[in-house]
């Protein structure tokens, strides 16, 4: 059994043991680490289906922080290939309509994915965002247009359509 404490604990050790097997382990279909290849917390979970999962971020950085996840291991957005380019728009379209439900659109909604070497988890997962950040200071992390460490779910989308990924 994990008290609330423990399992914090335990799956911040092991986001960072994933980071570290995938170095080693790229490549692999399931790999053994991977905290979001395995059953989470039922409270977290908003939305499930076959292919796809949502969930409150474990830290959240915003009024409303969810992830959307496939449920089949995908690394990074380096490690995408055109053939995955209808289930990141499902993963955008779901991510929209979960936070739409909420009341968050337009410019208070914001959706994007963190470039590799600045992501903690390298099973792919897209951030849903509801406006405003907490604190503050959080916008850094997912700014709107972009940067060397976020890549907003629209512009990913628009350059695999044009088959140049990032
Ligand atoms: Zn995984
Ligand atoms: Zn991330």
């Amino acid at each position: 059994m994990l008290t609330g404490r423990t399992f914090i604990a335990t799956a911040g050790f092991l986001a960072f043991c994933a980071s570290a097997y995938h170095l080693i382990m790229r490549g692999q279909s399931k790999p053994k680490h991977c905290v979001f290849c395995h059953p989470l917390e039922l409270s977290r979970i908003v939305y499930q289906d076959p292919d796809l999962l949502v969930f409150h971020d474990i830290k959240p950085d915003a009024a409303l922080h969810l992830l959307v996840i496939p449920r089949e291991h995908l690394g990074t957005i380096k490690e995408l290939s055109p053939d995955h380019l209808p289930v990141i728009r499902r993963m955008h379209m779901l991510g929209q309509r979960l936070m739409e439900e909420k009341g968050f659109t337009g410019d208070n909604a914001r959706f994007g994915f963190h470039r590799p070497p600045f992501n903690s988890v390298h099973h792919l997962h897209m951030h849903c965002l509801g406006l405003p950040f907490k604190p503050k200071r959080a916008e850094r992390m997912f700014p709107k247009d972009g940067s060397a460490w976020f890549m907003p779910a629209e512009r990913l989308i628009e350059n695999m359509a044009a088959e140049s990924l990032v």
